[in-house]
């Protein structure tokens, strides 16, 4: 018998987990957006992978490092574990092609190389894979990846106007997408 292969979640950071703040330096800055964790644990129960997907283009510009981000990162899931929903991978995109030494990458959403690699890994159906994000940016990522793209009207809520977004649903928060995920999944 062949092996299904996994479905995830592909979650964006800012804006969606936490509440976005412009260049966050510091673990002292973050804010989970009420709802995030128990979203994220009930995904979990479902059996989706959770994948955390993020630009952090703060590190080209000399921001933050790579380490103090790993730091924040480490925090941000401590936090959410506490709350029973932790990601089971975490990819973020340290570049920006008119940063720092100016990386053309193909991990930079909307590339898909972050979600290509968790593919890897996870031995994923990016088909039948979700993206939830609060950019236009996340919702061509997940056209370019061949997974639903779910936009949320937190952080951004889909007004930062760099593409023509075309959502395949248009949620409140994580909680609520979260919810229509669990439901469109169970018809695979
Ligand atoms: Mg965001
Ligand atoms: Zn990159």
């Amino acid at each position: 018998m062949r092996r299904r292969k996994n479905h995830a979640v592909f979650l964006d950071r800012d804006g969606v987990i936490i509440e976005d703040v412009h260049y966050l330096r510091h673990s002292d800055q973050l804010k989970i957006i009420p709802g995030a964790a128990s979203a994220i644990k009930k995904l979990r129960k479902a059996g989706l992978k959770i994948v955390v997907v993020s630009n952090q283009s703060a590190v080209a510009r000399g921001f933050i490092t790579r380490g103090a981000l790993e730091a924040v990162h480490r925090r941000l899931k401590s936090k959410l574990r506490a709350q029973g929903g932790a990601w089971d991978a975490i990819y973020y995109c340290p570049h920006h092609p008119q940063a720092g030494r100016r990386v053309k990458c193909d991990c930079r959403k909307p590339g898909i190389g972050m979600l290509r690699a968790a593919a890897r890994k996870f031995k994923l159906d990016l088909e039948q894979s979700y993206l939830i994000g609060d950019t236009t940016t996340d919702m061509r990522t997940a056209r370019n990846a061949g997974c639903k793209g779910v936009l949320v009207k937190t952080g951004k809520s889909g007004r930062d106007g760099t593409y023509k977004a075309n959502p395949d649903a248009t949620c409140r928060n994580l909680a609520q997408a979260a919810s229509w995920v669990i439901k469109k999944d169970k018809m695979f």
